[in-house]
């Protein structure tokens, strides 16, 4: 059986607002989440009514619930829970819509004590500002693979130039395209071309350091970028990510399928342009495929 202590610990620290009130509707307890959603500290509540002028709860036309149809004295009128969409006064003066779940608190002779109310901030707002993180989420990551897609990699490849060229810190920039990619879609469908896809992904997202960036360029294509990387330092890193492409599979129905890719690599110059550089390591990627797949070359 857990510890009151730990059921006292839950009911603080939970995201919805909760406060217990007595049978006069006075305020005995006041958690975490109604200080936040509500803007009133514990201590400037409990003992108070919350008729008082604190959150004062109104129905979506207006009407004042204090004194007449109050979830909280329903509650105690029948003994069960009621529910109710309402706007609560925030201590910043506006009012904040609300969803409230009231159940009645019984004392040890099965008389009403009190009673509990737990409340959710429904305000659009709070929708929006998640809908703005998915935007942003949706805008730079790569839906199939969940990398970093294009965008984020040429805003990243500008500021790591502009970074360069103010305080001289050097960054190499992979390009990796995977190898006869067209016949894995022609042989295996497009699924499986999808799967290879996120193999792939998974290889580089779990193998980079945690200050690199690799993402989707494109396609089939990825591209990464490794700062505080010399040429022998992106070598080495090219190879090993090579290597571990080329030892991943993906099941597509009973066959084991392999991938490999070719790499092109070059370290950053002050004077280049992000075209410049991007069109260095893709015309090093060619050579590596012109030199027969599965390969590094690094200039
Ligand atoms: P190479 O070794 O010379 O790179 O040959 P390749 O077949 O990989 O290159 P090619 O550019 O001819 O083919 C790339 C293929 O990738 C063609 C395109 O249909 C496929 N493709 C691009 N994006 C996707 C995707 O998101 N999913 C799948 N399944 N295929 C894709
Ligand atoms: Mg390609
Ligand atoms: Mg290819």
């Amino acid at each position: 059986m857990p510890s009151a202590d730990l059921y006292r610990d839950l009911v603080e620290n939970m995201h919805d607002g909760v406060y217990f009130v007595d049978r006069d509707r006075r305020i005995t307890y006041w958690n975490k989440g109604a200080e936040r959603i509500t803007g009133y500290a514990a201590a400037e509540v409990v003992g108070k009514s919350c008729a008082d002028n604190i959150l004062v709860h109104v129905d979506a036309i207006g009407r004042q619930l204090c004194h007449g149809s109050c979830p909280l004295v329903a509650s105690m009128a029948d003994g069960a829970p009621h529910e109710a969409e309402v706007y609560l006064h925030h201590k910043q003066g506006h009012r904040l819509p609300v969803w409230v779940r009231t159940s009645p608190l019984l004392d040890d002779h099965g008389g009403f004590a009190g009673a509990v109310e737990m409340f959710t901030d429904i305000s659009p707002r709070q929708e929006l500002a998640q809908q703005v993180e998915e935007l942003k989420k949706l805008a730079l990551v790569d839906a199939l693979t969940g990398l970093p897609n294009r965008r984020h990699l040429e805003a990243q490849l500008h500021s790591r130039l502009e970074e360069l060229r103010r305080s001289g810190a050097g960054f190499g920039l992979l390009f990796v395209d995977v190898d006869h990619f067209k016949q894995v879609n022609d042989r295996y469908g497009h699924d499986t071309g999808d799967q290879v896809l996120k193999t792939v992904a998974n290889t580089f997202s779990h193998s980079v350091r945690p200050f690199d960036v690799v993402g989707r360029w494109g396609g089939e294509e990825f591209a990464g970028l490794f700062p505080h990387t010399d040429r022998q330092t992106l070598r080495g890193l090219a190879e090993r990510l090579r290597v571990l492409v080329a030892h991943s599979q993906v099941g597509a129905g009973s066959v084991e399928l392999g991938v490999t890719v070719s790499i092109g690599g070059s370290v950053a110059k002050p004077e280049d342009s992000a075209a410049a550089l991007l069109k260095r390591a893709d015309t090093l990627m060619y050579a590596s495929k012109a030199n027969g797949r599965n390969r590094v070359t690094i200039d």
